[in-house]
This record gives structure tokens, C-alpha cells and sequence, in this order.
């Protein structure tokens, strides 16, 4: 299934009136990957840390969909009733329910 939010990528581009482009990191399966900040249980920096250098983003300006967007958006995009706990719940189910491949 593709993300309606992020198209699969985890990092959408999203836009402050009168500020520089800014990112927000997804709340689905891909977007959890990218906010991983640990490598077998030792904190590390998130893997978007990865993706920032990559595209030359400062990590200022790499926020998290739940912060930037409305509930009524990210309800739009599938992503119903959020809190901060709820939001850290759907991403660990969703990773227990990802296959490795
Ligand atoms: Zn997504």
C-alpha cells in the first residue's frame, strides 16, 4: 500500500508561510524507519540524521508530520486520533506487523 501522505518515501516536503522549505517525517511504516534512533538497543542519531546530510537539509528545518500537520490533515492522510502515545503505538504496531525481508 502507498502512503497517501509521503508516497513511500517516509520524508514529505512541507511549507511554513515565509519560511524555507521544511520536511516533515511520516507517521507511517517508512517515515518509523527514518526516525529510528538506535542500533540493537543503543541509541544512536535518527536515520533521517542520513537523509538530512544527503540532501543538504539543515535538521532544524525536519519536523514530525504530528507537530506540523492538523489532526484534520493527518486524518485526511488515514492518520486518525494522535496523541503523542497513540502516535508511538501505531508505530510500534506497524513494526511488529512488518515482515523482514
Ligand atoms: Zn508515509
Amino acid at each position: 500500500m502507498t502512503c497517501p501522505a509521503c508516497d513511500d518515501l517516509g520524508i514529505l516536503p512541507v511549507n511554513y508561510t515565509d519560511e524555507p522549505q521544511h520536511y516533515a517525517l511520516c507517521l507511517c511504516p517508512i517515515g518509523e524507519r527514518w526516525r529510528k534512533a538506535d542500533n540493537c538497543g543503543k541509541p544512536t542519531n535518527p536515520l533521517w540524521h542520513i537523509w538530512a546530510a544527503q540532501n543538504n537539509v539543515p535538521h532544524e528545518r525536519i519536523v514530525k508530520l504530528e507537530d506540523f500537520a492538523s489532526s484534520e490533515e493527518l486524518a485526511s492522510f488515514g492518520f486518525v486520533e494522535l496523541s503523542a502515545e497513540t502516535a508511538m503505538s501505531a508505530i510500534a504496531a506497524a513494526a511488529r506487523q512488518r515482515k523482514i525481508t
